[in-house]
C-alpha cells in the first residue's frame, strides 16, 4: 500500500542464505521514488551498504550462535530455561532443556517444553527450599539451592540448581536459566562421613570411660572376691549381699566390655577362620534363639569363606545379627544366612567411606520383619540406641557389631525398608592364609604357690587387690606403682624373682618398657602383661602379637590365677 501510494517503480531486494546455501529470507528495498533518481540510488547504495553490514554481522552472530548451542547441547550439566512469569502461574514454563535434562530426568525435551519445572519435584522436595527459590525469582536475584527431584522412573535424586535471570539489553528479566547437576552420590558421602565421624568420637568417649570403669570393677568384683572368703563363717544373708556386689560388678563388667568393643579398643585374638564353620557351629545355638514361626534360609558358600578373625568375637557378631532380626520378626518371617566370597569394585570402595577395593568375605544376615525408618536406621550404631525399651533393649547389640568389624579391617552394609524388612551384610577381608588350628581352651589349676612376682600397676586400688590376691594364692609379691620404683625395689630384692606381672598403660611410660628394664636385671623372667583395651606397644591394631601372656581387665582371682599357672606351673 506504501509503495502504491508513493508510486514506487523500483525495489531492490537480497535474499539471506544460511550455511548451507538455504535461502532463509529477503530484504527488499524500496526507494522514495519521488525524490531525484540521483538522491534515490544514493539512498539504495548506502541501504545495501548498511545490509552487507548487517549481513556480516548476522552471519558473526549465527556463528557464535551456533557455538553456544553445540557447547550447551554437550555439557554434561543440565541447562533449563525459563519464562519468567511466576513460578506457580500454570502454563507453560520450560522454553528450553539441554541433551543433559533427558539423561537426568528420563524427560525429553519435546515431554518438558511447556511444562512447569515443578512436574520434576515429589512430595518429599522441602517446601521451605521451594519458597525461598520462588522468593529469589520474584526479587529477580540469583540464587543456589539443593533440592530433591524425581525422575520419570521414580529414583530420588538430589540436584544443586544455581538459578539466574536473564536481562535483556534493556535490563527487563524476561527467562531465568537453571544449571543443574546430581549431587546424590556427593550427599551420600557426604552422609557417610558425618556418620562415621560421630561414631569416631563416640567411640573415644565410650572408650575413655571404659577403660576407667574397668579398673574400678576390677577393684570391686576383686575386693567382693577377697570379702567372699572372709566371710566363709557370717551368715547366708551377710555372703548372699556380697554376691549381689559380685553380679553387679559382672554385669557393669559387661557392659564396659561391650563399650570398649564398639571403641575398637578390646583385644581380639584373631586366627583365620572359615566362615561357614562358625555359622554351622552356631546353628544348635541360633535355633534355640530363634522361634517357630521364623523360617531359616541358610546359604552356605561351596568354598570356604576365611577371614582373620576373633572367633569367639565373630560368633558375638552373628548372635547379635540374629537376635535383632528375630526381634524385628515378632510374627514370624524368614531369616537368611547367607556367606560368600565377594569382590567389592572400585566403584562401589569410591561410593562407600573407608572401603578399600579387594576380595571379602561376607556374612549376611536378612529378615523379613518391620524394617527401619529414615532416623532410626542413621542412628542403630549408636551405643545404647535402642527402640526396645519396654522389651529389654540395652542398644549395644549393632555398636559391639561395628566395634568388632571394623577393628577386624571390615564393614557392615545395611539396607532396609519399612514393613519389608532388614539385610545386614558384614564384609572382612578375605584371608588367603590356611585356617589356623584351634588352640586348647585355659587351664586353672589348685595346689600350693611359691615363687616370687613382681607386680607394677599405677591403680593403687588395684595393686593392693592383686597384692591380696597373690599373698593369699601363696605367693611373696613385689609391688610397685610405676618402672622407676619397679627398679629400685628389684635393687633391693636379692631373692629370685619368678615373674613380672604389669599393667601395659602406666603415665609416662609402657608395660614393654618395664619389662625391658626388668629383663635387662633378670634376664630370662617371664612377663604377664595386663590391659583393659588394646595398646600398640605390645598390640598391633588391637591384634595382640604371638607369643606374648595377657591377661584382660577385669579379671577375677581364677582369671589371674590361671594365667600365672600357665607360665609358673606349680611344682
Ligand atoms: P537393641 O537390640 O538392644 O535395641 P541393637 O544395637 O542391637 O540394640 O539395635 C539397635 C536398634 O536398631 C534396635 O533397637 C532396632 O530399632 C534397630 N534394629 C537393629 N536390627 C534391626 C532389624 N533387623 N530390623 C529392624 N530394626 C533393627
Ligand atoms: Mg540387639
Amino acid at each position: 500500500d506504501l509503495a502504491r501510494a508513493h508510486g514506487l517503480v523500483a525495489c531492490w531486494s537480497v535474499p539471506f542464505h544460511d550455511t548451507a546455501g538455504r535461502v532463509t529470507g529477503t530484504v527488499a528495498i524500496y526507494p522514495d521514488n519521488t525524490r531525484s533518481p540521483l538522491s534515490s540510488q544514493r539512498t539504495a547504495i548506502e541501504a545495501i551498504a548498511q545490509l552487507a553490514a548487517v549481513a556480516v554481522e548476522h552471519r558473526r552472530v549465527d556463528e557464535k550462535f551456533r557455538l553456544f548451542q553445540a557447547a550447551i547441547e554437550n555439557l554434561n550439566d543440565v541447562v533449563m530455561i525459563t519464562e519468567a512469569s511466576p513460578i506457580d502461574v500454570p502454563g507453560p514454563r520450560i522454553s528450553f532443556v539441554n541433551p543433559a535434562f533427558e539423561r537426568m530426568t528420563g524427560w525429553s525435551l519435546a515431554e518438558a517444553i511447556g511444562r512447569n519445572p515443578r512436574f520434576l519435584q515429589g512430595a518429599e522436595t522441602d517446601r521451605a527450599v521451594l519458597d525461598r527459590v520462588r522468593a529469589a525469582l520474584d526479587s529477580h536475584v540469583p540464587i543456589r539451592v539443593e533440592l530433591l527431584n524425581v525422575d520419570r522412573a521414580g529414583r530420588r535424586y538430589w540436584i544443586e540448581m544455581e538459578i539466574s535471570p536473564v536481562r535483556t539489553p534493556e535490563g527487563a528479566v524476561t527467562h531465568f536459566i537453571a544449571i543443574e547437576r546430581d549431587v546424590t552420590e556427593r550427599r551420600h558421602l557426604e552422609e557417610q562421613l558425618r556418620e562415621s565421624q560421630k561414631m569416631e568420637a563416640i567411640g573415644q568417649l565410650a572408650g575413655g570411660i571404659a577403660h576407667d570403669f574397668n579398673n574400678m570393677l576390677t577393684a570391686i568384683s576383686g575386693f567382693a572376691e577377697l570379702l567372699q572368703v572372709d566371710l566363709r563363717d557370717s551368715s547366708a544373708e551377710t555372703r548372699e549381699h556380697v554376691l549381689e556386689i559380685q553380679r553387679a560388678a559382672s554385669r557393669s563388667a559387661d557392659i564396659t566390655r561391650k563399650l570398649l568393643a564398639f571403641s575398637r579398643r578390646q583385644m581380639l585374638q584373631p586366627r583365620v577362620v572359615d566362615l561357614n564353620v562358625i555359622v554351622d557351629e552356631m546353628r544348635r545355638l541360633l535355633e534355640r534363639v530363634l522361634d517357630e514361626s521364623v523360617r531359616q534360609m541358610l546359604h552356605l558358600a561351596p568354598e570356604p569363606v576365611t577371614a582373620t578373625v576373633d572367633p569367639g568375637q565373630l560368633e558375638q557378631v552373628l548372635l547379635n545379627l540374629v537376635v535383632n532380626a528375630r526381634d524385628a520378626m515378632p510374627g514370624g518371617g524368614t531369616l537368611t544366612i547367607r556367606t560368600a566370597i565377594v569382590a567389592l569394585s572400585d566403584e562401589y570402595a569410591a561410593a562407600h567411606v573407608g572401603v578399600v577395593p579387594g576380595n571379602y568375605a561376607m556374612l549376611l544376615v536378612g529378615d523379613t520383619g518391620g524394617g527401619m525408618t529414615p532416623e532410626v536406621r542413621a542412628r542403630i550404631f549408636e551405643p545404647f540406641f535402642t527402640t526396645k525399651g519396654d522389651r529389654g533393649g540395652t542398644g549395644l547389640g549393632l555398636s559391639t557389631v561395628i566395634g568388632i568389624v571394623k577393628q577386624s579391617g571390615g564393614h557392615v552394609w545395611v539396607y532396609t525398608e519399612v514393613g519389608h524388612g532388614t539385610t545386614m551384610k558384614v564384609y572382612f577381608p578375605l584371608a588367603s592364609e590356611a585356617i589356623t588350628p584351634v588352640v586348647p581352651g585355659d587351664v586353672t589349676v589348685e595346689g600350693v604357690r611359691t615363687g616370687t612376682i613382681l607386680v607394677v600397676e599405677d591403680e593403687e586400688l588395684l595393686r593392693s587387690l592383686i597384692r591380696r590376691m597373690l599373698e593369699r594364692a601363696g605367693y611373696t609379691v613385689l609391688a610397685a606403682g610405676d618402672g622407676n620404683s619397679a627398679e629400685a625395689l628389684l635393687a633391693a630384692h636379692t631373692g629370685p624373682l619368678d615373674l613380672l606381672l604389669t599393667d601395659m598403660v602406666l603415665p609416662g611410660e609402657n608395660g614393654r618398657l618395664v619389662a625391658e628394664a626388668v629383663l635387662r636385671r633378670r634376664p630370662g623372667t617371664p612377663v604377664l602383661y595386663m590391659s583393659g583395651y588394646t595398646e600398640d606397644v605390645i598390640v598391633d591394631h588391637g591384634v595382640l602379637q604371638e607369643g606374648i601372656n595377657f591377661l584382660e581387665k577385669p579379671f577375677t582371682q581364677q582369671d589371674l590365677l590361671g594365667w600365672i599357672t600357665k607360665i609358673l606351673p606349680t611344682p
